[in-house]
């Protein structure tokens, strides 16, 4: 039998000390990168003028591509990349009184800049989100995750995301999906 040394026993009794340590940094580098990420989590957009800003922050509640027909008559484009989020979620920072509104359908108040007719957000009332133009806002990273009004595209995207007839269950939409 040889007698124990003393310095392993040291070893073994330091050793779990450390890797406590080493894991309490760790944790709290997350929590710090975390915290940095909530900081960094609000994103600036204006109007086309600049006359009206606006601000979003915390996470939206879906993205995606919107193949409607209203979309592409207020959007000017053959798709539109919308990013939805809960209605706190969006803030007007400046310029309130320059923004008009136009309600076509009970679904969409959408709100412009009376000075530039440029888009600004519009209100979905039946789903209580508010949807910003993916353009509007610079510094969001834009991941669409699907397409909307799918139906009544005239621009077909083949990037392997679900393509929704007209919306997903969640959305108040038949949840049909069609082929690319
Ligand atoms: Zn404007
Ligand atoms: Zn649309």
């Amino acid at each position: 039998m040889k007698p124990r040394c003393g310095c392993r026993e040291k070893i073994e009794s330091t050793q779990p000390q450390k890797r406590k340590l080493g894991a309490r940094r760790i944790t709290d580098l997350i929590r710090f990168n975390n915290q940095e990420k909530k900081m960094d989590n609000t994103h600036k957009g204006t109007c086309f003028c600049g006359a009206v800003e606006i601000e979003v922050s915390g996470d939206p509640l879906g993205m995606g591509y919107c193949h409607c027909e209203s979309c592409r008559a207020w959007a000017s484009a053959l798709v539109h990349a919308w990013t939805g989020w809960a209605p706190e979620s969006v803030k007007v920072t400046k310029g309130a009184e320059h923004i008009g509104a136009i309600k076509k359908s009970e679904m969409s108040e959408r709100k412009f800049c009376k000075e530039c007719g440029g888009n600004v957000m519009t209100f979905h009332p039946p789903l209580n989100m508010v949807d910003v133009c993916a353009g509007t806002i610079p510094t969001f990273q834009f991941s669409p995750e699907l397409h909307v009004n799918y139906a009544e595209t005239v621009h077909p995207m083949k990037d392997g995301l679900p393509k929704f007839k007209d919306f997903p269950t969640d959305f108040g939409g038949s949840g049909e999906t069609l082929p690319e």
